[in-house]
Order: C-alpha cells, then structure tokens, then sequence
C-alpha cells in the first residue's frame, strides 16, 4: 500500500514564525517522500542549527539533529553505514555557508549518495537577526546596522564550482515545483544539491515573498535550458544573480559508494579470511615481530 502524507507528519506542534517560508519546505519535502512512495522508517533527516534545524521534528522519519554547520559528515556517516537508507539533510544558509562551509566543499567533491536542502533565508533567524554569509552587499542588520559591506557566498555558484552532480534552486511559495526538485534530487545518484528560498517573514524585510515572486524565472520552463552544461549553466547563474529556480544542473556519473565497491573488490584485503582465530591472530601478529 502507498504511503501516504499523514505518516509523514509528526504530532509536534511547529514553533516556525507564521509565514515563515520553513513550512513551504517542510511541505515539499513530505510531498517528495510520499510521491516516491518510501516507507518512513528507511528515510533519515540530519538536521543543523537554526530555525530550519526543526524540520527533522516535523517529520516522521528517523531524525539526527546535529551541532552546528555538521549535517553533512553526520549524513555521510549515516549514509555509509546504511547504504539503503534515504538521506536527506537540511540546514539553514548560517549553519551551511559559513561554519559549515568546508564540508559543504567535500561533499560534492566526494559525491556520496545524499540530498542536501539549503533552506536560504539569507539571515540568522533563531538569534534574531544577524547577517549571513548569503546576505547581500548593504544589508541593514542588527550586526551590520550601516550596511553589509561584505560580499556574498552565493551557493549555486560554488555548487557548480566544486563539482556537484546535481544542483537546484526553488522555492518554498512553489511548493509543486521544489518537491518534484527534491524528488528528482533524492533519485539522483550521487550528492545532490537543492538551493531552497525560504523567507524568514520575522527578520529580513528585503528578499521576502514578494521580491522572489517579481525577480525569479523559472529555468524549467525555458526550451533552450541545457542543464547538462556545466559552463552555461553557470553563466546563466552569475548572469541572473541567482534569482533561478528549477533544475540548473545534471551530471550523470558514479558515486563515491560506486567507486568504493570497486575498488573494495580490487583491493587485498576484500580477498581474505576476516573471520579470526587465535592461531590465525597470532600469525598475524607475527608479521610485525
Ligand atoms: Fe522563520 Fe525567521 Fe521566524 Fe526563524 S525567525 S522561524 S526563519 S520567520
């Protein structure tokens, strides 16, 4: 029998600002999950710190709230110690572009078979307010209260950059299209990479609703979009400043567990008798004598 949006659900009552574009992505993602039909007890969420770290809590699944800017390694491990399991992590821009920024960078160079939601707010919300490393140049906020004079990291960019097989952008007012992303996401073999625009309502009076709703254009909807192009891919982000959604780009090859079989296979030790006795011990040890 399908599985069905109720077992995806929890009965914790959600502490998100109402409005907050969290809820968009918490929707989209258990709309992604009941639309492949996966049984809940075989989907793990490792969740960050910060506001978009409850999503874990909102959803019916095993959940691995981590410390901060650490949701990738805990993925990762979990990935690899139970390889049919679904892994999805989630994080705030905070916790994933600045103290967990060099493992945002492995990630994709290793390309372990997880999903990586961003949920970009452009704001530390859960302190109330601060400037983040995807806030734009002359932000006014309570760290920066004469304008942002730093230059922003801009996830798609580096994404594209470091190597990752599947990047995407939405958006979490369009909830049909982020969760047909996070869907195709999830099936991509390899690490996979979603940029989520999510509105902190309560904080950031300048990339809200309405300023996404008139700058966005929709790459899925344009017939000459190659999203194989890696190079075009990326000048069309720099060119739009990021304001894209929809599958920017795709890249079929193996993943880090592919490779690590194989070569699991060539190497000597997948060849021996790994069950030890205390003769096979001792002689073991006396290699190094
Ligand atoms: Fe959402 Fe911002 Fe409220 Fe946090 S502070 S719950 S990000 S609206």
């Amino acid at each position: 029998m399908a599985t069905t949006l109720a077992e995806f659900k929890t009965a914790e009552k959600s502490w998100w600002c109402p409005g907050c574009g969290d809820f968009g992505v918490l929707a989209a993602m258990q709309r992604a999950l009941v639309e492949m039909d996966l049984n809940p007890e075989m989907v793990t969420i490792v969740a960050g710190i910060g506001c978009s770290g409850r999503i874990g809590n909102y959803i019916n699944s095993y959940n691995f709230h981590t410390v901060h800017g650490r949701t990738l390694p805990t993925a990762m491990g979990v990935k690899l110690a139970n390889r049919d399991l679904t892994v999805l992590a989630a994080g705030g821009d905070g916790d994933g572009l600045a103290i967990g920024m060099s493992h945002f960078m492995h990630m994709m160079r290793r390309n372990i078979d997880i999903t990586y939601v961003l949920m970009d707010n452009h704001i530390y919300g859960l302190t109330k307010g601060q400037v983040s490393p995807a806030s734009d140049p002359g932000f006014v906020t309570k760290s920066t209260p004469a304008g942002n004079i730093e230059h922003p990291v801009r996830p798609l960019e580096l994404a594209l950059a470091a190597g990752a097989g599947f990047v995407a952008q939405g958006f979490s007012s369009n909830l049909q299209q982020l969760a047909e992303l996070i869907k195709q996401a999830v099936q991509h073999r390899g690490f996979s990479f979603v940029n989520a625009i999510s509105p902190c309502v309560t904080f950031n009076k300048v990339n809200t609703y309405d300023f996404y709703k008139e700058g966005l254009t929709n790459v899925d909807e344009d017939p000459n979009y190659d999203a194989t192009d890696r190079s075009r891919a990326f000048a069309k982000v720099v060119e739009t400043e990021s304001m894209i959604t929809g599958l920017i780009y795709r890249e079929e090859r193996p993943s880090y567990e592919d490779l690590a079989a194989g070569f699991m296979k060539a190497a000597p030790v997948a060849n021996q008798d790994l069950n030890l006795s205390p003769e096979k011990f001792e002689k073991l040890l006396a290699q190094f004598r």
